[in-house]
């Protein structure tokens, strides 16, 4: 698999889409490992926003000229790309939102707030990032609703027959990421979808560190509500996506009120909203950046996900063999099945004091929470040095980025 891997997907090629994969940070070339909390963008993308504002910038859905009308088809094209991707049966499930955190909360004050009474229950893991924490503790404490948390084992793993035993007849809504972004473990969704079903809840998945990774399909998964981001799945700032089965987005209020949800207004007759998905999509979007998410898709079908996942995998193996020879050095997060995140943490060194002096080496990693603070806090950990990787890196880098950590560990200690 691995020499499959590195024959198969011709990283140089895919290097040469990413203009800013050539500069240099503090003299050095940069080694850019922070891609779970943003990727970094091909020229396709950025082509796609440019060609939008210079030749048919234009608000969508009302306009009758020709600008409007180009911009309509490409955003709604967009809406039918995002939906052959994540395998949904309709485009009507489909709803952009700013990110994964405005898609969280959307279902969190729609169909919470709509679905939701005092004793209910909602079960989230202990390895969800802040956004899919926060918005259930706010709901909880308006609602009178009650939290319970799936626990993770030392490997970073879900207890699957904890989750077991919580699910009950007052459970509603499980709320589970795809992929931890701290580290790394791939959650079990379908079977998690499949035991939460048979309770009569429902299933939200945290989509956002999946999608650039894997394949994803919401009809396999038979999962209910999935989220992600453009930003981390080489497309634009600015736009994420809330995946809704029909029945359900169809039942569920409006979360904000303004121009393009509405069908009609009157203060006589009172207003009626519009079809799914657009009752969900209030204001003007970020039309640029829909568009341009579209790109982003298809940029990944054509260099192939399951090379970029293969590729990753090797990348992923390389740089946790290496990590771990490293003196003083403890993985965090080991389970079996991870994409993409190496999160570790270093005796006598700071986490801080490591991304500081790793950065001036030309090496961006993340260090502290990753915004997974309950997670940390039950392994002992205020913070963890992460290196994430995306399909652009190459073992040369992974190779370099050990080195440096080297380097910098002798500097520190
Ligand atoms: N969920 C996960 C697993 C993430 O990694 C992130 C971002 O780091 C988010 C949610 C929030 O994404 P955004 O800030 O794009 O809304």
């Amino acid at each position: 698999m691995n020499a499959f891997a590195e024959t198969m997907l011709d990283v140089a090629r895919v290097r040469s889409d990413f203009p800013i994969l050539e500069r240099e940070v503090h003299g050095k070339p940069l080694i850019y490992l922070d891609n779970a909390a943003t990727s970094q963008t091909p020229s396709a993308v950025i082509d796609t926003l440019d060609d939008y504002y210079r030749r048919y910038n234009a608000n969508i859905h009302r306009g009758l000229h020709t600008l409007a009308d180009e911009a309509t088809a490409a955003y709604e094209g967009t809406r039918e790309k995002v939906r052959a991707w994540l395998g949904a049966a309709s485009h009507r499930e489909i709803v952009f939102t700013r990110g994964t955190t405005e898609a969280i909360n959307l279902v969190a004050n729609s169909w919470g707030r709509a679905n939701l009474r005092p004793g209910d229950e909602i079960i989230v893991s202990l390895m969800e990032h802040h956004s899919n924490i926060v918005p259930w503790q706010m709901l909880a404490e308006a609602l009178d609703v009650t939290l319970k948390v799936i626990p993770v084992d030392e490997r970073g793993v879900l207890d699957q027959a904890a989750y077991r035993d919580m699910l009950g007849e007052r459970t509603r809504l499980v709320c589970v990421n795809h992929v931890s972004n701290a580290l790394g473990t791939v959650n079990p969704v379908a079977e998690m979808a499949r035991a939460a079903h048979e309770h009569g809840a429902l299933i939200l998945v945290d989509g956002a560190q999946a999608v650039p990774h894997q394949r994803v399909d919401v009809q396999a998964l038979d999962v209910d509500f999935y989220a992600f981001s453009g930003h981390k799945a080489y497309g634009p700032t600015g736009v994420g996506v809330l995946y809704g089965r029909e029945a359900l987005l169809e039942a569920m209020p409006p979360w904000q009120g303004g121009g393009e949800m509405i069908s009609r207004v009157s203060f006589e007759k009172g207003t009626v909203y519009s079809e799914i998905p657009h009752k969900f999509e209030a204001g003007t979007p970020a039309i640029a950046e829909v568009i341009a998410l579209g790109a982003a898709l298809d940029w990944i079908a054509d260099t192939g996900i399951d090379l970029m996942a293969a590729w990753e995998h090797h990348l992923l193996e390389r740089a946790t063999d290496k990590l771990q020879a490293v003196d003083g050095l403890r993985m965090i997060g080991t389970a079996p099945d991870k994409v993409s995140v190496l999160s570790f943490v270093v005796d006598g060194a700071h986490s801080q004091d490591i991304g500081l002096l790793i950065d001036q080496l030309g090496v961006a990693i993340r260090t502290g929470h990753h915004c997974a603070q309950p997670m940390l806090a039950s392994m002992g950990l205020d913070a963890t040095c992460r290196a994430s990787l995306a399909a652009y890196n190459t073992p040369e880098e992974v190779d370099a980025f050990v080195e440096a950590l080297q380097k910098v560990i002798a500097m520190v200690r």
